[in-house]
């Protein structure tokens, strides 16, 4: 797949650390340190191009140039998946806003539905990162930049973990100007939705909540 819009991490670090997370055997624990390191990794590409400001500063020896970040960020969640992500970007950037977005799938349209916003009135950033481990099938990714454009949003990227083709061309038709960082891009999706290889449900091997038998 060849989109000047897609960054798939090839960082040896972040594959060692992507074979584990996908391992079966892999426990919660583990999991959701590997999904904050992960990100970390994932996000600190994804903010490669992100604008700066110059300052002074002064060491114990003399004053010389600096920078700080220069743009308002605001990290947004994708409940509840997408939780897991927080921490390692506001690792990241400290000074970032985090605005949790909940959205299912009507089994009945297949649309994603909004269930929870805690977006402020108005878009006081200027660079939005929407947090998903998992692209699959692009529903609620499309949704979430629908509602972030909505909002008054002028720049948007997608972090993901993992990503699929299928999400991967469903998000470009319809949000183009999207960048999508993602530490891996995968074969298929199954039947069922889910990413293969993949890992399975990323919100279940997080929070402890698959089948036990
Ligand atoms: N969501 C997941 O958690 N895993 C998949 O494989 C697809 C969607």
């Amino acid at each position: 797949m060849d989109l000047p819009n897609l960054h798939v991490s090839g960082h040896p670090a972040v594959l060692h650390k992507l074979a584990l997370l996908r391992a079966e055997t892999t426990e919660p624990k583990k999991f959701r340190e590997l999904v904050r390191e992960i990100s970390w990794l994932v996000g600190y590409e994804a903010l490669a191009d992100a604008r700066v400001q110059p300052i002074r500063v002064a060491t114990p020896l003399e004053e010389t140039d600096g920078v700080k970040l220069a743009d308002r960020i605001g990290l947004v969640p994708i409940l509840r998946a997408g939780l897991g992500m927080v921490d390692a970007m506001l690792e990241l950037m400290p000074t970032a806003q985090v605005w949790h977005l909940g959205l299912f799938r009507d089994e009945r349209t297949l649309r994603p539905v909004e269930y929870y916003n805690k977006l402020p009135d108005s878009a006081t950033v200027e660079l939005c990162l929407i947090l998903d481990p998992m692209l699959a099938t692009g529903g609620s990714a499309t949704a979430a930049i629908e509602v972030l454009k909505k909002w008054g949003a002028a720049r948007i990227k997608l972090l993901n973990l993992i990503a699929a083709p299928e999400g991967v061309e469903a998000v470009v038709a319809a949000h183009p100007d999207v960048p999508i960082y993602t530490a891996a891009l995968d074969r298929q999706l199954n039947d069922k939705g889910y990413i293969m290889p993949g890992l399975g449900d990323a919100g279940d091997r997080q929070f402890g909540t698959g089948h036990s038998d």
